[in-house]
């Protein structure tokens, strides 16, 4: 199996499967319940996780990734308010302390 797409927005990694699937691409996710404990433990091994099932739709995924990608709403860089860390947009979490963006709290 081949990670896609890793994100600690659930919701994301939903939209992003049924967008793969809507072209026949077969995924899974991981980490789905662990994503729950995010900020009990580090949230880079504890993010949902959209893995490929058939490396030979890789090619067609990553399309489909990338065009998630680009229709998202960009974000702004943040600063973590717990540590201070600079952080750049498409950090939902600081990867410093693993404190959430304070909007997505
Ligand atoms: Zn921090």
């Amino acid at each position: 199996m081949q990670l896609l797409f890793s994100s600690l927005k659930l919701f994301e990694v939903h939209h992003l499967k049924n967008l793969l699937e809507a072209e026949g691409i077969r995924c899974h996710i991981k980490n789905e319940l662990l994503s729950r404990l995010a900020g009990e433990i580090p949230f880079t091994e504890c993010a949902p996780q959209l893995w490929l099932l058939d490396e030979r739709d890789l090619d067609r995924a990553k399309q489909v990734v990338a065009d998630f990608g680009r229709s998202a709403p960009a974000t702004p860089p943040w600063q973590c308010p717990d540590c201070g860390e600079a952080l750049e947009g498409q950090f939902s979490a600081c990867w410093h302390c693993g404190a959430l963006r304070p909007e997505s709290r």
